[in-house]
């Protein structure tokens, strides 16, 4: 049993019935869809790939995505998605680790060969349309057999240790998250449509995988991104569509709905469900969402070592506004997820009592292989089965979690991850700076935005635009700090540990340092 044969399935079921759309425009059935990711498969078969290899994803949400993703599925190949922000330079360190040697791409995102490729495609390019169109023999090819633990998706996600690990997810995994969605989320039938507005590299591209099981639609904006008037019409042409969100995006779509006047009426005629979680939600935001757009929000908690699966804040703990918790259940992230069982612990992994704050640690079908050739990382992420979030939270008596900090350092702007390790070794590169601080300070549009602390040489004429200039060089554009402040000596404790409260709190406090 493989991902592919979800689609299989539908392909000789209902053939004709319309699968995916390219905005309104209907790019292929269930029949046609399958016909090309077979028709991929067997050309990367004869290429010499074989069960168990890597193909990167590096490509900005296209209808494509689902036809090459079913297509690596169809041929046994592991699929490795490339968040669309990263810098080439970014890829090119994830292709060597992961040792893929295809990559499918789209042009914007990826104008230039990547290193260390056999195949970089185009899948905008006429050469792409021949690579899917079937050969005589490929209704005969069966999708390749694969074991519930093989390997599916390995996804990348930025480390502590300042490079990103692979998160090894097999085909139990998103299986797992697949059927999860039907009993903790939302019901799905063949008539409903998703739309992917967050990046398909992520959690919002695999719910593709619910959405082929229930036979649902799928429809990808033709912008590829998230313009809340394109996805509120694209809701009105095909139907209330459902949709995964970062708490940012679900402010766009409400500023939207508020600023042309929706009713909740009319937003139900554009969305069926939005699903949110990634980064907190704040609970006036919340609020104003439900009273805006009316009762279509899901809040679920996550990552990607445990994609998607972990609470849910359901559809009616979000409505019941009569329960005597509701406010504090609105704070909270909801309940374990029916295939796991989760709990609050103390380092050493010892269950604390409810209300005590501790590590939330997730144990089930959902969670992670481990770390791609990194057994070190593993044995630390995962300990008796439990794995180890680095979330940081409470449980009240009825199960429900409220997140307090993560344990980690992680910054998320914009529903995207930060890790600012990975900014301070890019910053203590450039010429001239001799120390450097990252953390993210709280900003109303983003959650939360990049602030670089830099100490540098005197007279080495550092200055923010050439610490900018030297950032946009290497690495992603949403990691680069929006704001630098140059410093002469960073806070530090006894052991010369940079105090980075202290640096926050000076953010937060009155008297801001001066920017440079
Ligand atoms: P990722 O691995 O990119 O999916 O990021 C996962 C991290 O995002 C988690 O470990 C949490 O710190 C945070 N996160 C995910 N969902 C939520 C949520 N609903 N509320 C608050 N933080 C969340």
């Amino acid at each position: 049993m493989s991902l592919a044969h979800l689609l299989l399935r539908h392909a000789q079921q209902t053939p004709e019935r319309a699968a995916i759309f390219n905005g309104t425009t209907l790019h292929a059935s269930h029949g046609q869809w399958a016909a090309r990711s077979a028709a991929l498969a067997q050309r990367m078969q004869a290429a010499g790939l074989v069960p168990g290899d890597r193909v990167v994803l590096f490509m900005r949400n296209h209808p494509r995505y689902l036809e090459v993703l079913w297509a690596a599925w169809w041929a046994g190949l592991v699929v490795v998605p490339v968040n669309a922000k990263l810098h080439a330079r970014e890829v090119e360190w994830i292709i060597d680790n992961a040792q893929a040697t295809w990559a499918f791409v789209t042009r914007d995102v990826a104008p230039e060969r990547l290193a260390g490729l056999a195949q970089q495609i185009d899948v905008e390019a006429p050469h792409a349309d021949a690579l899917l169109a079937p050969l005589p023999d490929t209704a005969a090819l069966a999708p390749v057999d694969r074991q519930p633990e093989d390997l599916a998706w390995l996804f990348y996600t930025s480390g502590t240790t300042g490079r990103p690990k692979g998160v090894m997810l097999t085909h139990r995994n998103l299986m797992t998250m697949g059927l999860t969605y039907f009993v903790d989320v939302d019901t799905v039938s063949p008539t409903d449509a998703i739309v992917y507005g967050a990046p398909m590299s992520h959690g919002a591209g695999i719910y593709s995988i619910p959405h082929l099981m229930a036979g649902a639609r799928h429809v990808v904006p033709a912008s590829g991104g998230v313009d809340p008037a394109e996805l509120f019409e694209l809701g009105l042409a095909l139907g209330p569509l459902s949709t995964f969100a970062a708490p940012t995006i679900v402010k766009r779509l409400v500023d939207h709905a508020e600023e042309t006047g929706l009713s909740p009426n009319d937003a139900a005629l554009s969305f069926k469900t939005i699903v949110y979680g990634g980064a907190p939600m704040y609970g006036a935001d919340i609020a104003r969402a439900l009273q805006v757009m009316g009762p279509r929000f899901v809040q679920i908690y996550g990552q990607g070592e445990t994609p998607m699966v972990g609470t849910a804040l359901s559809r009616t703990h979000l409505t019941d506004v009569a329960h005597p918790r509701y406010r504090e259940r609105m704070a909270s992230v909801g309940v374990a997820q029916t295939p796991v069982q989760l709990r609050v612990s103390d380092a050493r992994g010892v269950e604390l009592p409810v209300g005590d704050i501790g590590e939330v640690l997730i144990k089930g079908d959902s969670v992670m292989a481990g770390y791609w050739r990194n057994p070190d990382a593993t044995a630390s992420a995962i300990r008796d089965g439990w794995l180890f979030t680095g979330d940081v939270g409470c449980l009240d008596a009825d199960g429900f979690l409220t997140l307090k900090d993560r344990s980690k350092d992680l910054i998320i702007s914009g529903g995207s991850n930060i890790y600012p390790r990975e900014v301070e070794e890019v910053l203590l590169t450039a010429a001239g700076v001799t120390e450097v601080a990252v953390v993210g300070a709280p900003d109303p549009e983003w959650g939360e935005v990049v602030v670089a602390f830099v100490v540098a040489q005197p007279g080495a004429g550092v200055t923010t635009h050439s610490l900018d200039q030297h950032c946009l060089e290497r690495i992603a554009r949403f990691k680069r700090p929006k704001r630098y402040v140059l410093v002469d000596s960073l806070p530090k404790n006894n052991y010369g540990k940079v105090l980075k409260t202290e640096l926050r709190a000076q953010l937060a406090g009155p008297q801001k340092a001066s920017t440079a």
